[in-house]
């Protein structure tokens, strides 16, 4: 046993930035352990996805779509995977840590009895019994080194820390039929409630404008940063102090309790750079911040740091910007 497969949520036709770095993790791990690396779709998006996937370096994609996988919940995807794993060996078995899979994973590891780390920054080596990975544990202060001893591992990785794989020739695709009754009958789904924006989503975007308490809210200096981030097409983030103040809404909240990202510019207007929010951007290619107080812990990761009062820099980015652009 020494192939790996990578499981991806399809819930749209286009695969996803951490879908593309989850197949980056994927090549690594059957790198580390001599194999191959296949990967399973599910989700009405499986088919749309296929092509795409398919030249991603793999040796064989599989969809598996069906009415019951037509919307998410954690027991009918932990039970489509392993119904695709029966009489299959794979020695680790991947995926991105999202909120899916941080829910439908752990599932799938009591269901396989199979051992699970998560969160995985490195993969450190996967030998036939005991595979060992790396990561953070702490809010990030801490590496930890996981030994994980079975023949069979279950494995989540933090997609910003892999890169997406160059393209490749196009490898065969395989639909397979999900088995009926996955559904617990206890549980329905009822209805989900997405939000819209013109904005990019912050999980794929290149660039993120992120706001701090500093912006003294949507009635001074969000807008501002609001604009810049339309001027260059950024998505838009905030601090949990922003969140808290219900300003901005949950789902825009990074940090260790909010969304982990890694954009190539990540610009940081008015936020202090807590220990809880960096370990939700550290990662990020190119950070910029804004900020009056010289001393704001954000300048010790920043590689572009401007020390000035939010309210004049941001218009004066953003005019400068427009003009610039036209
Ligand atoms: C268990 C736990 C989990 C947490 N999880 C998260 C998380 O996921 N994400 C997160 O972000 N936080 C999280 N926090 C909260 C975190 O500790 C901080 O309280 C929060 O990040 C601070 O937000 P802030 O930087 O916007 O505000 P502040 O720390 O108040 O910083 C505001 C900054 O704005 C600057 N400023 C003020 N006025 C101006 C101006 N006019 N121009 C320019 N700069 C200005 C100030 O100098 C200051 O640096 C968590 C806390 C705990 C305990």
């Amino acid at each position: 046993m020494t192939d790996t497969l990578i499981v991806i949520q399809a819930a749209s036709g286009e695969l996803g930035k951490s879908d593309l770095s989850a197949v980056g993790f994927g090549l690594e791990l059957a790198s580390a352990a001599g194999g191959q690396l296949d990967l399973l779709l599910l989700g009405p998006g499986a088919e749309a996805q296929a092509g795409p996937a398919a030249a991603l370096g793999a040796r064989q994609v599989f969809t598996m779509g069906g009415a019951e996988l037509e919307t998410y919940t954690a027991e009918v995807f932990a039970g489509a995977t392993a119904f695709f794993l029966e009489g299959r060996s794979y020695r680790c078995v991947g995926a991105a840590t999202n909120s899916a899979s941080r829910e439908y994973f752990p599932r799938l590891a009591a269901v396989l009895d199979a051992p699970m780390a998560s969160d995985v920054l490195e993969v450190e080596s996967v030998d036939p019994d005991r595979a060992v990975f790396t990561r953070a544990v702490f809010v990030g202060n801490l590496l930890a080194t996981v030994e994980l001893e079975a023949p069979r591992v279950l494995v989540t990785c933090r997609a910003s820390e892999f890169e997406p794989p160059p393209s490749s020739e196009a490898a065969p695709i395989e639909a397979v039929d999900a088995p009926g009754g996955l559904a617990h009958p206890g549980k329905a789904f009822v209805g989900i409630e997405a939000a819209t924006s013109d904005r990019p989503d912050l999980k794929e975007a290149d660039i993120i404008v992120s706001v701090g308490r500093g912006t003294r809210g949507p009635e001074e200096g969000i807008p501002l940063c609001e604009r810049l981030a339309d001027v260059l097409d950024a998505a838009l983030g905030a601090t949990r102090a922003v969140v808290d103040a219900g300003w901005m809404a949950n789902e825009f909240q990074i940090g260790q309790t909010g969304k982990i990202v890694a954009p190539e510019v990540y610009i940081a207007i008015g936020l202090s750079g807590s220990i809880q929010h960096l370990a939700g951007m550290r990662n990020s290619r190119t950070i910029v911040a804004i900020n009056k107080d010289p001393e704001a812990p954000i300048f010790e990761v920043a590689d572009f740091g401007l020390v000035a009062d939010l309210f004049d820099a941001v218009p004066e980015l953003t005019a400068a910007l427009e003009k610039r652009s036209g």
